[in-house]
């Protein structure tokens, strides 16, 4: 984006990739569908030590824009549905290779060069920009960092442009991956075992920030778009807060089933809200001296309980799954030392934008809309 927007300004633009293909990301995202922006954009989709930086960059960028780049190419686009209703989240109709294809060929008119496999060794700036490689010496006016973060080292994911900002004094905050699965030990992690594959709706909560959408059982804990939406916001050592029963209150639905239905089981009454597979694991684990005692046997005091359980199940994570699977890496290239309109920093000429700083997006077309912002501003201003 950066180097499309620069080029039909009439600069010259040589983009270099390290990798064997450039956009390998776009290729793998959204399920092989490109989820390439969100209708619903704010800056407060976005996690950042400095929430105002985002603002200026996606306000002269939007997602509009890049929609209507995305229909003058012929694109087709859906909007997914959730539980919820209509998400924002924009995705191809038929496979993210037609985004790629878009901005490549957008690159082409606006006359940018393209080198692959070039591996940087090293970068110096005395008038200008000095960049040794593989491929041998490049000088610049003017050098963009568009490197991205550590999420996936098999998709490009580096530390590159930490090593840049630091090279050239820039602030980094520390980094972690973000929208990421959950690991889990012991019992919790034996019933996520169980339970693998199966998904339900569910409020996840971590620290203050809630996320209403389904949730996944996997072999090595939780993931799902609720789960992958907490991780931006959790620590090591937190625990997460898991409502099973949406939009209800189960303390009273229980009293009301223990009235009207007294010789029923829970399971029984549960399996019309939750799926069964589910409800057995839990009732193992936590109610297994009650599992096939009728409703009017339980004593108030241990249906609250059970209650509770099911509308804040306390849950605490291992670990993440980190870079290896992580959408997003967290922290990054401090912008507290960077212009917000065009993500140049302090030392003239010098640009960083993208993932690589400290700016992550929530799930759902964000972090792209992030890249295709941040690189407009930068591609306006070098
Ligand atoms: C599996 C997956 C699915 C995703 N799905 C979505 C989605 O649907 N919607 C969404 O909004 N976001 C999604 N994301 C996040 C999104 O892909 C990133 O936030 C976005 O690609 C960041 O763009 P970027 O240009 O900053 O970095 P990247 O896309 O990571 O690009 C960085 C480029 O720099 C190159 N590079 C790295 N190091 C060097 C070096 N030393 N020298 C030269 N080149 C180097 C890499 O090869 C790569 O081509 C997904 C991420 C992953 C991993």
């Amino acid at each position: 984006m950066c180097a499309l927007t620069a080029g039909r300004r009439g600069r010259r633009v040589l983009v270099l990739d390290r990798s064997n293909k450039v956009g390998k990301k776009i290729l793998m995202s959204g399920g092989g569908r490109c989820n390439f922006t969100n209708l619903q954009l704010t800056p407060e989709r976005f996690i950042s030590a400095n929430p105002h930086f985002c603002k200026s960059a996606l306000s002269r960028y939007t997602q509009w824009d890049f929609i209507e780049m995305v229909e003058r190419h012929g694109i087709e686009y859906f909007e997914k549905r959730t539980v919820n209703g209509l998400s924002g989240q924009l995705f191809c109709k038929d496979s993210s290779k037609r985004i790629l294809t878009m901005l490549l060929d957008e690159c082409k008119q606006a006359g940018v060069h393209i080198r692959t496999g070039c591996d940087i060794s090293s970068v110096k700036r005395q008038d200008g920009y000095h960049l040794h490689s593989n491929q041998g010496r490049f000088a610049a006016e003017s050098l963009v960092v568009a490197s991205g973060g550590l999420s996936i080292p098999s998709l490009g994911g580096s530390g590159f442009a930490y090593q840049l900002a630091e090279q050239f004094g820039l602030n980094l905050l520390p980094t972690r991956a973000g929208l990421v699965p959950f690991t889990f030990s012991g019992a919790t992690k034996a019933l996520c075992r169980a339970l693998s594959g199966l998904s339900c709706e569910a409020i996840v909560y971590c620290r203050e920030t809630s996320f209403r959408e389904d949730l996944l059982f996997t072999h090595r804990g939780l993931s799902g778009p609720a789960v992958l939406q907490a991780s931006s916001y959790w620590h090591t050592g937190e625990t997460i807060r898991v409502n099973l029963l949406p939009g209800m209150d189960a303390t009273t639905l229980f009293k009301t089933w223990k009235r009207e239905r007294p010789k029923a089981l829970l399971r029984t009454l549960l399996a019309e809200k939750l799926p069964k597979k589910l409800i057995r694991e839990l009732e193992a684990l936590h109610w297994p001296g009650q599992a096939e005692t009728a409703l009017t046997e339980w004593p108030d005091r241990q249906l609250k309980t059970a209650a509770t359980l099911l509308q804040a199940w306390e849950l605490k994570p291992a670990a993440t799954e980190g870079y290896r699977t992580a959408e997003v890496t967290l922290g990054g290239v401090d912008t507290h030392e960077l212009s917000s309109r065009t993500m140049e920093s302090q030392t003239p000429g010098l640009y960083f934008i993208g993932e690589a700083l400290d700016v992550s997006g929530h799930l759902g077309g964000f972090n792209f809309q992030w890249a295709w912002s941040s690189g407009y501003a930068a591609g306006m201003a070098v």
